[in-house]
């Protein structure tokens, strides 16, 4: 006999969980299924820290981000753990006046900075004649996010989901340890998405990239902001513990297959390395470590938010999903309201 459940959530990722959490407060029982573990480095949400930031140059981004933090202040009281650092963002943008008219529109908080006042406030050297900081901003922790998110909901370790069958009334899902039938299946598959929602019929279209992060150790212990910097190949850096900077080049990682091992670009690593040195102040030029992770990416950077009948679809990364969570799992329990 098949296992019943009301919710099957496939993937415990940061937004499966964030869906399980959402489904959850809206008196669903979900179950999520994961195919290694929670905080599994193969595929996306690993790691310290995450850029949160409501800086955006398209109003709807801002509007999501504004969502999300106030439901990450939920998600902080419920669970009792700090998950926001907000030590600001310096945005280094191509066109300030772009990003500061929708901020302006969203009546969101800035100020705009010289290159003098950007190195004198937070050590960070740069030539871009005109800085925006945004002080609601920083970096969400990732690991204690997933752990806050988990907390109350079912999930089931070491389950990979091979088949998702839609049927009269429902969903079966087929696991190595038998089926499980679900009123609805969301599919929070990360870069795994497309093939498994392929043999149910259903096209995802996103391309899955293997990206390059590098670690380094500051010269000294001081709380840094994140930094965007749009003229650098859109590199960007963010605190990851205690005099610790992470550095990477957005949209820089070359197509990847999630199941093969995959191994830091070195190319990459040198050009992080090279801006870090000129940007900061560090113990040592060399990475204190590199990792990978993966984007899974639409054309436009936008999030594919779907029903089909008892499927969810739910994939909201290309390199930039963490923050905007608990707000996409809001979206997700509306859709099965
Ligand atoms: C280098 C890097 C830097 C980033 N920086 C930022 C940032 O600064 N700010 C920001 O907001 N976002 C950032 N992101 C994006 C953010 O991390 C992702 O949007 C987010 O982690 C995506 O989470 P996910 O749950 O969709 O995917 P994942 O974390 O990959 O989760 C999917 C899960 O599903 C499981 N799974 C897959 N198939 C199955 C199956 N068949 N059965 C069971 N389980 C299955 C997988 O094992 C995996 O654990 C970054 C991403 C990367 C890679």
């Amino acid at each position: 006999m098949a296992e019943r459940v009301d919710v099957a959530v496939v993937g415990g990722g940061v937004t499966g969980l964030a869906a399980a959490w959402a489904l959850a407060r809206a008196g669903r029982e979900p179950l999520v299924l994961e195919q290694f573990r929670v905080g599994n480095t193969h595929g996306s949400s690993h790691g310290a820290t995450r850029i949160f930031r409501l800086a955006y140059e398209e109003p709807e981004w801002v509007l999501l981000a504004q969502e999300a933090l106030g439901l990450w202040r939920e998600l902080e009281r419920e669970s009792g753990t700090a998950l926001l650092d907000l030590n600001g963002l310096v945005d280094l943008p191509v066109d300030a006046a772009a990003l500061t008219a929708t901020l302006d529109a969203c009546d969101t908080a800035y100020e705009l900075l010289g290159p003098a006042e950007v190195e004198r406030r937070f050590g960070l050297v740069t030539d871009c004649c005109k800085a925006v900081f945004q002080p609601e901003a920083g970096v969400v922790r990732a690991d204690r996010a997933l752990q806050a998110f988990g907390a109350g909901v079912h999930v089931r370790e070491a389950a990979r989901v091979r088949a998702l069958v839609p049927h009269g009334d429902g969903v079966r899902l087929e696991t190595d340890d038998g089926s499980i039938e679900a009123e609805v299946a969301v599919v929070a598959a990360g870069a795994w998405a497309k093939p498994l929602l392929a043999r149910t019929g259903i096209d995802l279209p996103v391309v899955p990239t293997r990206e390059t992060v590098a670690y380094f150790r500051l010269a000294r212990d001081r709380a840094v902001p994140s930094v965007i910097d749009y003229g650098n190949r859109e590199t960007y850096a963010l605190t990851a513990g205690p005099g610790l900077v992470k550095v990477g080049v957005h949209h820089s990682g070359p197509p990847t297959d999630p199941d093969e091992p995959g191994v830091p670009d070195e190319a990459i690593v040198r050009f992080a390395a090279a801006w870090a040195a000129g940007a900061f102040s560090l113990a040592s030029p060399e990475p204190v470590s590199v990792e990978t992770c993966l984007y899974t990416s639409t054309a436009d950077t936008r999030f594919v938010l779907e029903r089909h009948g008892p499927v969810v679809v739910c994939s909201a990364c290309s390199g930039h999903g963490f923050k905007f969570a608990p707000a996409v799992g809001r979206h997700v329990a509306a859709l099965l309201s």
